[in-house]
């Protein structure tokens, strides 16, 4: 597979490399790959300062190795050390103006023909990144089904760990809501309880108040999740984390949902019931978006402990 853009380099290990020489062998994935877990991380350009934003950095890589140590294996870099080098491979990589995912992630060294990787197993850790384009300040909204494919089970595969292998049950939901017509699925616990969607946090707000499921509903602990309630809370918004009824999805005034990649993605129908107006997000939760576009971007001075400025140009 070539290069997308020549001289495009990745982190793998503590080293930069070509991004083409970054190659393992066949027999390194599949029963590895149940082990591996991963991030998903933007940073965003700012206009006003003329430099690249990384956001929240250091807690999704603080998120990827809890989830390494979850799954048992050993990285060999700790939180700190990860962020470094995501901000240094974006000074390598960006391009003044474009807005980058970042994708670190880690995986079992070796050539796992077993089932089962043992534990204490050292992993590789790389880190990749591609461009991006934000769908923040632009109306976009969304559709959602109930998935007929419940959430596995927490005490089975915990959502709260950044596993590859959760997203098994979130494509088979994925794919469920696509056949309904709707872009997303939301899962049900096995209590019958509002949990996530296949790759975001939900929130529901009726009367003013904003609900998401608690983490112990069985959802990932998402760092959008924990930006959402702390920007809410601090707007005069009153925020509840807690068990969420199905029934509520379809009385609730406003619904979203929130992630890395959703961004705050507005719902305007569930399982063809129309959220709010139909069409287009409610007062609070484009208040957020637009709250949250603004902090990404580095236009709020407030939470600047959240941004990781990149030196482009280097
Ligand atoms: N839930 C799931 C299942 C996800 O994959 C994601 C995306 N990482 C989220 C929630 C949102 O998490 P975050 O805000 O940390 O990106």
């Amino acid at each position: 597979m070539p290069a997308e853009r020549p001289g495009r380099v990745i982190w793998r290990n503590g080293t930069f490399m070509p991004w083409d020489d970054a190659v393992v062998h066949v027999n390194a994935v599949g029963h590895a790959s149940v082990s591996a877990a991963f991030e998903g991380v933007h940073s965003y350009w700012s206009p006003d300062r003329s430099q690249l934003l990384g956001f929240r950095f250091r807690d999704h890589m603080r998120r990827l190795v809890d989830s390494l140590r979850m799954s048992r294996l050993q990285p060999a870099f700790d939180a700190d050390e990860l962020t470094a080098a995501a901000a240094e491979l974006l000074s390598r990589v960006s391009v003044p103006g474009r807005d980058v995912y970042v994708r670190p992630w880690g995986f079992a060294v070796g050539l796992h023909r077993e089932q089962m990787v043992p534990a204490g197993t050292p992993a590789e850790v790389v880190i990749d990144s591609w461009d991006f384009t934000s769908k923040l300040g632009r109306g976009t909204t969304c559709t959602l089904a109930v998935s007929s494919w419940p959430r596995t089970n927490a005490n089975a595969s915990p959502a709260t760990m950044k596993v590859f292998s959760n997203y098994h049950n979130g494509r088979l939901g994925t794919i469920d809501a696509r056949s309904r017509g709707a872009d997303w699925p939301v899962f049900v616990n096995g209590n019958g309880e509002v949990t996530e969607s296949s790759g975001a946090c939900l929130a529901v707000v009726s009367d003013g108040v904003l609900s998401t499921p608690d983490l112990a509903s069985g959802v990932l602990d998402s760092i959008t999740r924990r930006t959402v309630l702390r920007l809410a809370a601090e707007a005069g918004v009153e925020t509840l984390t807690r068990r969420i009824e199905r029934t509520e999805l379809y009385l609730a005034d406003e619904v979203f949902l929130m992630g890395t990649a959703a961004e705050i993605l507005p719902a305007v129908e569930i399982d063809g019931i129309s959220v709010g107006d139909g069409h287009r997000a409610g007062p609070i939760t484009r208040q957020l978006e637009e709250l949250y576009h603004q902090v990404v971007r580095g236009a709020v001075t407030s939470y600047e402990e959240w941004l990781t400025p990149i030196k482009t140009g280097a």
